[in-house]
């Protein structure tokens, strides 16, 4: 069972647990959870039980953040968001930018940051299992790109070849965070 309610992020884990894990949509009618833990692996945690509850399966979930090194981890678990409730993904990118600005992080080298992935499944016994996916990038100047979404066309991984993630096409799973995250999850419940 899946516990995300975000489109984006559903087809992708759809992509990356292909043939691994087989995913049923979160329920229907099943109102938001409040993400207020302080720390993504309390947010993922509050999610999947929502849904483990409501379902009566185990449930899935994922919550991601990016960390931003001149930003001290900002905008980290706020990530979604960082420039107000009903922030755009827009809003968003453009207050990172603006902020970036601000502390006089212009250089590749001050714009370091990652995003960080906390999986999470929690099954109706009450056990849960945790696994991290993590990528290291730098913020671009300025956006670039038309696919992904949220922070992928200022999120430029360090081990590709220069394009960000909203240039690429589902080679981003290869290395992104939530590719990685969810892999470990697949191989940790292969165990
Ligand atoms: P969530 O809490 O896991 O939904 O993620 C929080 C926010 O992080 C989202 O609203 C997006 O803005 C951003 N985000 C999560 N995953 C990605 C990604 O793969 N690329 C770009 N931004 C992302």
């Amino acid at each position: 069972m899946c516990a995300s309610a975000n489109p984006d992020k559903v087809a992708e884990m759809a992509l990356v647990l292909d043939g691994l894990v087989d995913l049923l949509p979160r329920p229907a009618g099943l109102a938001d959870v409040v993400e207020d833990a302080p720390d993504l692996e309390g947010n993922a945690r509050l999610k999947a039980v929502a849904v483990c509850r409501a379902a009566g399966a185990a449930a899935v979930s994922d919550d991601t953040g990016l960390e931003v090194d001149a930003l001290d981890g900002a905008p980290g678990v706020y990530s979604a968001r960082y420039a107000g409730e009903d922030a755009t993904y827009q809003d968003n990118v453009d207050k990172l930018l603006r902020e970036l600005e601000r502390v006089g992080a212009m250089e590749p080298a001050d714009r370091t940051a990652r995003f960080r992935t906390v999986v999470m499944v929690v099954r109706p016994d009450g056990t849960e299992l945790a696994v991290e996916g993590v990528v290291e990038g730098v913020i671009a100047a300025a956006p670039r790109g038309d696919g992904g979404f949220g922070y992928d066309p200022v999120f430029v991984p360090v081990e590709a070849d220069g394009r960000s993630f909203a240039e690429m096409g589902d080679e981003k799973h290869d290395i992104s965070h939530r590719g990685r995250g969810f892999r470990a999850l697949a191989a940790a419940l292969a165990d």
